[in-house]
């Protein structure tokens, strides 16, 4: 097996009755990731090391904030804060030192790749990707082995777009070549009879907003707008 299976959530999310149970999964995968880096991990010498190298990206940063565990995250902040400083201390130091024109350009741009450098990647966004990883290639897994699964996936909600993208991508390595074509036909199917659904509901919402339409019912139609993005570009975890 290349990856873990992740059978129960993944069974557990196709029945749901979500837009997309991967983007379910994946705001419990951020909860659970932003959670263990201010928790007692927060002590632990190995994962002060990856967090001092790598860090977390803008948004996380932001969760790990807005979790409200102020001491985790000052010595977070404390040798994180410090390792940056070391990184860029060597770029300043060329700033105040370069002679104006050509110099200082190179300085600055110095600057600019060490602070992007630094800013590249993070810790929670890659528990996430990990988890995706297991959940695409258990659904994919488990359409290949269980007919009951095959028919709950049929009648589910679908995905949204870029965790369709995901499964297509992920489904080469759980299943055969010829399993494999029929995996993605059965998501394009699936995909398209869910935005056949969305698009008439939007449609719906668009007319119910004319006068001559003011007293019909809106047919579960309210938040279709909401609906259509979060199926076109996944739920917003902000
Ligand atoms: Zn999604
Ligand atoms: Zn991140």
């Amino acid at each position: 097996m290349k990856y873990e299976l992740e059978t129960i959530p993944v069974w557990d999310g196709v029945k749901s009755g979500s837009e997309c149970f991967l983007c379910d999964l994946m705001t419990q995968a951020e909860e659970h990731a932003v959670s263990f880096y201010l928790g007692s991990s927060v002590m632990n010498p190995e994962t002060r090391v990856k967090v001092n190298e790598q860090g977390f990206c803008r948004a996380h940063f932001a969760k790990l904030v807005a979790a409200g565990k102020p001491q985790a995250l000052a010595l977070i902040c404390d040798t994180y804060l410090a390792r940056s400083r070391k990184l860029l201390a060597g770029p300043m130091e060329a700033i105040v030192s370069a002679k104006p024109g050509r110099k200082l350009d190179g300085a600055v741009r110095s600057f600019s790749s060490a602070l992007e450098s630094r800013e590249r990647g993070c810790l929670v966004c890659d528990q996430m990707q990990g988890r995706l990883d297991r959940y695409c290639f258990t659904t994919a897994y488990l359409w290949g082995q269980d007919d009951d699964f095959r028919h709950a996936l049929a009648e589910s909600k679908g995905v949204c777009l870029p965790h369709l993208d995901a499964l297509l991508v992920m489904s080469a390595q759980a299943l055969d070549a010829s399993h494999r074509a029929d995996f993605c036909k059965a998501l394009i199917d699936l995909t398209n009879r869910n935005l056949d659904r969305i698009a008439a509901d939007v449609l719906w919402m668009t007319q119910k907003y004319k006068s001559e339409n003011i007293d019909k019912p809106w047919n579960g139609c309210e938040d279709a707008h909401k609906r259509a993005v979060f199926k076109m570009v996944g739920q917003d975890r902000n």
